[in-house]
């Protein structure tokens, strides 16, 4: 039976796994999700001898049943190829009684990688099976690591053309300088004068503004999204925990069905909605830990059932979760409200209105499953320089927001698990926060050769995309206004 999507704000809007892959956000923006969620297929047993390659046919497959078996292999095997820098794409790590999965293998030392490889390919056969002539553009807010993820996804595709809007003063100088330096005559990159969520807010109105539609209809172009809101985004984030359980059980780590706990760095809440939604397809997680940094919104949420932005933005050394609207929670409000649109329309016209919502003690109930709690900034710092001192392994700030917040759990409950850290960027993109957490003299160095010092320490080859911009030139230079953003558009693609 083929399994369809539904927006979280309009019980009748009902579309195909491809159809929302092409749309992005639902009409009157609302997100789309799945009707059900699916329940694996092969024991995990089998999943545990399985390459990733063949994990993530194994999930993909259950969520996107208008796709063929040979389109869904084809796209994954020209996501997951070399682009990554092992054969395993995933790799774990043990250290100081945690599991790292690095989800950083790929061509932008990202996590965004994973579904970002991935999604160009989903978006073109889905664009074919719908009968789309239109070029597609996608249009994408990015507090840093999505938007070169998704330019060198989708640089040079035929049929595509990408724009990326970036907070001028809001990424690391390597994210920026990754960005700037992309190649491509289909891709446009953008510093706007605001923070992140001006920039993801100025992006949504584009696409909700028909107007816009229609002119660009008329030249031959419609709007999709990259952003983490794509369900082409969170179904190929899912693999991930599936594949990482499934090597803990084939390297004797686990046992068959024992319970794990995933912890994952937060900022807009796809990645961990993917962990959720692994849970919810049978796969044995116990806790979902949900860390976050100083811009804590999440952290208050679950202790409190109120969804609060109205609070200082707080610039922190993990930039890609410097985040107060978390766009992807609303899918998980949608089904803790029994999966009525209504309420959750209501909830999210209430974050629109007022900056807040408060959630029912019935909703709070089903958030049992989820543990929240966040570090500061010299928290963080501290994780990175003991792990290093302890066992030589070497994280980034993101990662270790998580293993500090894990940390934390674990002093609260005692709970020895075997536990799965979200590893979610190479150290080597924050190198100058990381070297600056293991000792503050390395902060005197240049960018570069603070690299190659943090190469030397953690014993790791400095990764390709770092050594590509070493001397590439600069291509993007425009810099904009929230509100000139729809211009900018319109310019280019003149
Ligand atoms: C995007 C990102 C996050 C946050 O992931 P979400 O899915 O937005 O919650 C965490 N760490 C890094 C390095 C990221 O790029």
């Amino acid at each position: 039976m083929e399994l369809q999507y539904v927006s979280t704000r309009d019980a009748s809007e009902v579309v195909s796994a491809s159809q929302a892959i092409l749309k992005g956000l639902a009409n009157g923006g609302g997100l789309y999700v799945p009707t059900r969620i699916p329940q694996l297929e092969v024991s995990l047993q089998e999943l545990s001898t399985m390459t990733y390659q063949q994990v993530a046919y194994e999930v993909m497959k259950l969520f996107l049943t208008d796709f063929t078996k040979e389109e869904l292999q084809t796209c994954i095997a020209r996501a997951y190829d070399d682009k990554f820098d092992t054969e395993e794409i995933a790799p774990m790590v043990y250290a100081d009684g945690a599991y790292y999965l690095e989800l950083f293998h790929g061509s932008t030392i990202a996590f965004k990688d994973m579904a970002l490889s991935i999604l160009p390919h989903l978006m073109i056969t889905s664009a074919r099976k719908n009968q789309v002539k239109n070029d597609i553009v996608i249009l994408t807010a990015t507090s840093g690591d999505t938007g070169k993820a998704a330019l060198a996804g989708f640089a040079g595709v035929e049929g595509t053309k990408i724009i990326v809007f970036y907070p001028k003063d809001g990424v690391s100088p390597i994210q920026k300088k990754q960005m700037v330096t992309q190649a491509g005559d289909n891709t446009l990159v953008v510093g706007i004068n605001g923070n992140f969520d001006q920039a993801q807010t100025g992006v949504k109105k584009m696409f909700a503004d028909e107007a816009l539609a229609e002119e660009l209809e008329a030249t031959g172009y419609q709007f999709s999204s990259a952003n983490s809101i794509n369900i082409g985004r969170l179904v190929p984030q899912i693999v991930y925990y599936v594949y990482a359980y499934s090597r803990l059980l084939a390297n004797e780590r686990i046992a068959d069905g024992e319970q794990i706990n995933v912890v994952v760095p937060t900022g807009n809440f796809g990645n961990i909605l993917a962990a959720f939604y692994a849970k919810n397809m049978g796969l044995p997680i116990d806790k979902l830990i949900c860390a976050s940094n100083e811009n804590k919104v999440l952290f208050d949420f679950f202790q409190t059932g109120v969804y609060d932005k109205n609070r200082e933005f707080v610039l922190t050394n993990s930039p890609s979760m410097d985040i107060l609207i978390s766009s992807n929670l609303e899918r998980l409000i949608y089904r803790i409200a029994g999966e009525d649109a209504a309420k959750n329309k209501d909830l999210m016209q209430q974050l629109t209105s007022e900056g807040k919502y408060e959630i029912t003690p019935q909703m709070k109930e089903q958030l049992a499953d989820f543990y929240g709690n966040y570090t500061n900034e010299e928290e963080t710092a501290e994780v990175i320089r003991d792990l290093y001192e302890k066992t030589g392994y070497v994280i980034d700030t993101h990662t270790a927001v998580a293993s500090g917040v894990y940390n934390k759990y674990k002093k609260a409950t005692g709970d020895d698990k075997a536990t799965v850290i979200a590893s979610t960027a190479s150290p080597f993109k924050f190198a100058r926060s990381v070297m600056g957490a293991i000792d503050d003299a390395y902060l005197e160095m240049e960018d570069f050769a603070l690299v190659d010092k943090l190469s030397e320490i953690a014993n790791v080859t400095v990764p390709k995309a770092v050594e590509e911009i070493r001397t590439a030139e600069i291509r993007h230079k425009t810099i904009c206004e929230v509100d000139e953003m729809p211009q900018v558009v319109r310019n280019f693609l003149k």
